[in-house]
């Protein structure tokens, strides 16, 4: 994947598709660690001397349409704060407008493309609009990690028309999650909660090959658990996927890779923070529900952790939100950041738990990509990384 050390940008107009997908409040930018992470990429190509940068990006979920709510303007409000230079946001993304304002802009300018999901070929990855991104630049940088599992036009249209590369965050979640999947040290061992087994079955069924022992926690034990015949009592469950569970357990024992499920459990008479607990019990009991681990499945748990050299945690283990039921995730996340090996955390809840404990710092990776980190560790080849390879050759295939 060709990297900002090869693009040569000196003089050039760099189109750069970042990751402004942040959260709002009142027309402000309410959170702005996305912003904050791409400007890194952006200072390298002012120092390397690039001309005009060109930004764009999507924001929320508009329908193929204009809708005010998810105009880009407070982002480019933020990026001017942070960046101590004015950036100017267009109302347009392609076509003759937004050419005329790049062209007019004086070097040095940054530019702030309209919400790229306001076009109705976007999220079908229209070739044509593809080539529309691709004659507003030179050269296009792509850095938006969370969006590379997606083959939408301002992802991996431009690669096929103009000199391309990854931009620095991009760049680090493939170099650091491409750690765990290419000869990681042994023992390699994934913590892996959260809510359900369906959302994650490929990254599972991945992780199986790949690990020595798979901990299980959050909601997502419970369907392993009742396919195992345990009692349950309320506890989130897919009924539906109790035989997709047995399986995953005959395939992790025929590949030698141990899964761990919660020897004991916290179960709560009801979803919410008061009500009636019963702590660290070895079977949910009837009618009640299980929200978090157990303290013997967390010492358990914590001790495989301190021995691994290669650790990956997605999904936590209770409903962590909720001080009740935080401990299990809170004592086992503390013993993955203290583990001496190569720690990585994906996932949103996941980022925001280990955040919330305070262990973010000491992590090796923070993956910000929740789905594009799932399937880039499940194995897929992300359409965005695969179109960077790929570059002007991909054109021949649209
Ligand atoms: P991530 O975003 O890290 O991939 P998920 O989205 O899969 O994680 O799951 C996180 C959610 O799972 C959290 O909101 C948490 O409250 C919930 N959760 C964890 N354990 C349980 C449980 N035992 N019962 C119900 N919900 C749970
Ligand atoms: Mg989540």
């Amino acid at each position: 994947m060709p990297t900002l050390d090869t693009l040569d940008v000196r003089g050039k107009t760099v189109l750069v598709r970042c990751d402004f997908n942040v959260p709002l409040e009142g027309g402000v930018v309410s959170e702005a660690t996305r912003i904050e992470a791409s400007l890194g990429t952006i200072r390298e190509l002012q120092a390397k001397g690039a001309s005009k940068l060109v930004l764009c990006s999507h924001l929320g979920r508009p329908k193929d349409k204009v809708e005010e709510a998810w105009r880009l303007k407070p982002v480019g409000e933020e990026l001017s704060k942070r960046l101590g230079q004015h950036v100017t946001t267009l109302q347009v993304t392609v076509g003759d407008e937004a050419k005329k304002a790049i062209k007019a802009a004086q070097a040095g300018s940054i530019i702030l493309l309209e919400n790229v999901r306001f076009l109705p070929g976007e999220t079908k990855g229209n070739p044509e609009l593809g080539r529309q991104f691709s004659e507003l630049a030179d050269v296009f940088v792509l850095d938006a990690f969370g969006t590379a599992h997606r083959d939408h036009a301002s992802v991996t249209g431009p690669c096929r028309h103009i000199p391309s590369a990854a931009g620095r965050l991009l760049q680090k979640e493939v170099e650091c999650l491409g750690r765990l999947l290419q000869n990681p040290p042994k023992p390699f061992v994934t913590l892996v909660g959260g809510a359900k087994v369906s959302d994650k079955v490929e990254i599972l069924e991945s992780l199986i090959a790949r690990c020595d022992a798979l901990l299980v926690g959050g909601a997502m034990a419970y369907t392993f658990l009742k396919a195992q015949g345990k009692n349950i009592g309320r506890s989130l469950c897919e009924a539906d996927k109790l035989d997709l569970a047995r399986e995953l357990l005959a395939k992790a024992k025929a590949r030698g890779c141990v899964i761990e499920l919660p020897v004991d459990h916290v179960a709560g008479s009801e979803f919410k923070n008061d009500c009636e607990i019963r702590r660290d019990v070895a079977e949910v009991p009837e009618g009640f529900m299980g929200l978090d681990i157990g303290a013997k499945t967390a010492a358990k748990y914590a001790e495989t952790l301190s021995k691994a050299k290669t650790l990956l945690w997605n999904g936590p283990m209770g409903v962590f939100e909720m001080e009740n039921f935080s401990r299990g995730t809170k004592v086992v996340g503390e013993a993955f950041a203290a583990s001496k090996g190569y720690k990585v955390v994906g996932g949103g809840d996941s980022v925001a738990a280990a955040e919330q404990f305070g262990l973010a710092a000491r992590m090796d990776h923070v993956s910000t990509g929740g789905g594009a980190s799932l399937e880039f560790l499940g194995g897929a080849d992300l359409p965005g990384v695969k179109a960077l390879r790929e570059g002007l050759k991909g054109a021949a295939k649209g």
